[in-house]
């Protein structure tokens, strides 16, 4: 068992007893219940990508679709050497563009999104990353989950970021049956005052990719197991 399970199984020998499944899945009671524990066993969770800036994380955040934080980090330092701002990334030759974040996968579209982004910024925003959802949104390539991760840990503005495993917890949990990532989002903003939205969106991001990983979810070792339906049934499902 890690350390981190361990931690959170000592918190939930002092808590609650045990009697599984006599409860409301989706009650606010529940749910913090879930987030407290989640939050216990990953003190450490944070945005895992490295930035200094809201325009480091925002092109950072492009660069890691369908691609490692890890790997996205080992990329990050040459990029903002070369392209330490906005204008900078305006008139980057796309060519080279390209070649510097290559290892990321995807590079062609991620280069012309974030040589987008970044003309839009300088057209359009004064050449600073925008605060607003609504004005993030309409940047080449950024979606709201992007929005919000940009929103919640470069500017401190609390937000749902829905990925594949917030999604996946989320609907195992029994907090949404929906999934639609829009849709998703309202609901888990139903369930938690808005203080709450990032750091529970960072910690079902860390369950996820620590525990309740997709094909084979670790039931044995979760924390939360006792408030999760669906670890009756999750022996090798995927949803
Ligand atoms: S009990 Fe299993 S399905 Fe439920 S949250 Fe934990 S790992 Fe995921």
């Amino acid at each position: 068992m890690s350390g981190s399970a361990q931690r959170a199984n000592e918190h939930l020998a002092t808590s609650e007893p045990t009697k599984a499944y006599s409860f409301e899945v989706s009650s606010a009671a529940t749910c913090d219940l879930v987030a407290q524990v989640l939050r216990q066993t990953y003190p450490e969770a944070d945005c895992e990508l490295d930035f200094t800036t809201p325009l480091e994380l925002l092109v950072a955040t492009v660069l890691s679709a369908q691609c490692t934080d890890q790997r996205v980090n080992a990329v990050t330092p040459g990029l903002f050497a070369r392209y330490p701002d906005a204008p900078a990334f305006a008139g980057a030759d796309l060519t080279e563009l390209e070649e510097l974040i290559r290892p990321t996968g995807f590079f062609k579209t991620k280069a012309r999104h974030i040589n987008g982004i970044a003309q839009e910024l300088c057209s359009r925003f004064g050449g600073e990353v925008p605060d607003r959802l609504d004005d993030l949104i309409t940047l080449p390539g950024v979606g709201r989950k992007t929005a919000n991760v940009v929103l919640g840990y470069a500017f401190g503005i609390p937000g749902i970021t829905v990925d594949t495993h917030v999604g996946r917890v989320a609907r195992r949990l029994g907090w949404t049956d929906n999934t639609d990532p829009v849709r998703v989002e309202h609901d888990l903003m139903d369930l938690f005052e808005a203080k709450d939205w990032t750091i529970v969106s960072q910690d079902l991001i860390w369950h996820g990719r620590r525990c309740c990983v997709a094909r084979k979810p670790r039931c044995e070792q979760c924390p939360v197991s006792q408030w999760c339906p669906a670890s009756l049934t999750t022996a090798g499902i995927d949803q």
